[in-house]
């Protein structure tokens, strides 16, 4: 029996623990021997008792004034704010990003938290004339329900924000499973809920497999919309779930982002993005670096420069403020990882850095993988076509404008792209001609902002953005609205035909 901090299940505002009676321990993949808690191993009937709370709960939070959610809101943002820090640390401790990028996570949440409550204040909708005299035409949003999320582990406090906050905003009312490698961040998050008075059964956590706990949350009728972000495979599955009874689905999925260099680039900026890009949350991130395509004449020059840099990483524990990559999250990803790193080598792709996994001192305490670079990659390549959420790095060549923009829409995926020049006319024509959600000039394929769409193309996602006031279409149904003060029966298109 584990002699951790136990944390329990938050439903309809209390912290209660899993009818299985079962639990899960929570361990730093930077360090095995920490113990970051003991959390609840939730079954079927636990998910229920959250719909039924979310389901009561919504009676009246729906009928909240929009503005008043928004002071919650606002409350739970400074909270947030207040103790950015400490979860920052137990972030770290339990996914293992540098503590800049978890600062950078927690703060994420706060600005979602913060524009979504302003948004209690606007959720505009429109005004129209009618085309009929003595008629008024309008639009309001009207929130949905129950909503279910599903959320991973690269973003643990984040994405789950990205999901509540508009989904609360709107008036709908929500259960959450986290990823079961970071139940914690979603524990700090209901807390700040809880402290700042999210009223009982609003917010709803469950933590837990998803692959034991998927069927009860999506099945269940009164769930109305599910927002699923994690891999296309799981993805696919939770769409086909929800097909049948119509439920609406928001898919955030998986990546192959590339990073397009000109011969005109400023290299040393170059550089610098692809090593974020391809490094940052130990290229954990769905927006990450994976493929680096660079000018025939240049790509010598900068992959030299690149290489010295990858070598230069020092990678350890996060909460060593001098460390730049952290471990794996777990022992399956690594491994999935160190496949692909054979698979490349099988394949023929030049191995110019890494390779392998890092071992000996406190490297044995976790999952530490070397910073890692393919170059001579060819298209057919499986290391080239398939998401491989680990720091490796593939590096192609292209002779023209051309043929770069073809490599980078030659994927599966769509989520985020960036591309290095100085020529203005060839920027223009690549924002056009990437066929991605997101896309950067001279800057890295990482580094989205609360107050934009954020979501991809093709395998990544199914046409929803989530963040930015995209994320309201989400989380409400419009409804338009004709008020007839005529005191006649006006019929359109018909009685003002002529
Ligand atoms: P994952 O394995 O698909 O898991 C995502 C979530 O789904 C987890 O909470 C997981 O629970 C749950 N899950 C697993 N099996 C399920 C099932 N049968 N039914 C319902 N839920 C199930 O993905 P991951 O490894 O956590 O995350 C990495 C992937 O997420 C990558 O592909 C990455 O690109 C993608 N991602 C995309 C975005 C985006 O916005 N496009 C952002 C971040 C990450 P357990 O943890 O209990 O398995």
């Amino acid at each position: 029996m584990s002699s951790g901090t136990v944390y329990k299940n938050y439903i309809n505002g209390k912290w209660v623990e899993s009818k299985s009676g079962k639990t899960f321990e929570n361990l730093n993949p930077a360090d095995k021997t920490d113990l970051i808690g003991v959390f609840q191993k939730s079954n079927a009937e636990d998910v229920k008792a959250a719909i039924d709370a979310a389901a009561e709960a919504y009676k009246k939070w729906r009928l909240v004034p929009a503005p008043k959610r928004g002071e919650i809101l606002y409350r739970v943002a400074a909270r947030l704010t207040a103790n950015k820090e400490q979860y920052a640390r137990d972030m770290t401790r339990e996914m293992g990003k540098i503590l800049i990028e978890t600062r950078g996570d927690v703060q994420e949440a706060i600005d979602m938290t913060y524009y979504m409550a302003g948004e209690g204040r606007r959720l505009f909708g429109m005004t129209t004339p009618s085309e009929l005299p003595n008629k008024f035409n309008m639009t309001i949003r009207q929130p949905v329900g129950v909503c279910a999320f599903i959320t991973p582990w690269n973003f643990p406090m984040a994405i789950p924000s990205w999901k509540m906050m508009p989904a609360l905003i709107c008036g709908n009312t929500i259960v959450i499973k986290p990823a079961t490698d970071t139940p914690m961040s979603v524990v700090n998050l209901m807390q700040a809920c809880d402290a700042e008075g999210v009223p009982p059964g609003v917010v709803n956590m469950v933590t837990g497999s998803g692959g034991a706990l998927g069927d009860a949350l999506i099945g269940d009728d009164r769930v109305k919309i599910v927002s699923f972000t994690g891999s296309t495979e799981i993805g696919r599955k939770v769409s086909e779930a929800c097909a049948p009874k119509f439920k609406h689905v928001c898919l955030e999925m998986g990546g192959k982002n590339v990073q397009i260099v000109m011969d005109d680039a400023n290299l040393d900026l170059a550089v610098e993005g692809a090593l974020w890009g391809a490094f940052g949350t130990t290229g954990q991130r769905c927006t990450a670096t994976s493929r680096l395509i660079i000018h025939k004449d240049v790509a010598q020059k900068m992959t030299a420069m690149l290489v010295d840099r990858a070598k230069a990483l020092k990678v350890g524990n996060g909460l060593d403020e001098s460390v730049n990559m952290g471990p794996c999250v777990n022992e399956s990803q690594m491994n999935t990882v160190l496949g692909y790193m054979e698979i490349g080598k099988k394949d023929g792709a030049k191995l110019l850095c890494g390779g392998g996994r890092l071992t000996g001192g406190n490297y044995d305490k976790g999952y530490f993988l070397q910073p890692t670079i393919f170059g001579e990659v060819t298209t057919k390549m499986r290391i080239w076509k398939e998401e491989i959420f680990g720091p490796v790095l593939s590096i192609g060549t292209f002779s023209s404008f051309d043929e770069a923009i073809a490599m980078a829409n030659d994927t599966a995926y769509g989520l985020s792209a960036s591309l290095y020049t100085r020529d203005v006319n060839k920027a223009y024509a690549a924002m056009r001609d990437v066929y991605t959600g997101i896309f950067y000039v001279n800057a890295p394929t990482i580094g989205a902002e609360t107050h934009l769409p954020f979501g991809g193309t093709k395998e990544t996602g199914n046409g929803h953005r989530e963040a930015a006031t995209a994320a309201l279409d989400v989380f409400s149904e419009w409804k338009s609205i004709y008020v007839d003060f005529s005191g006649t029966i006006q019929r359109a298109q018909i009685d003002n035909a002529d």
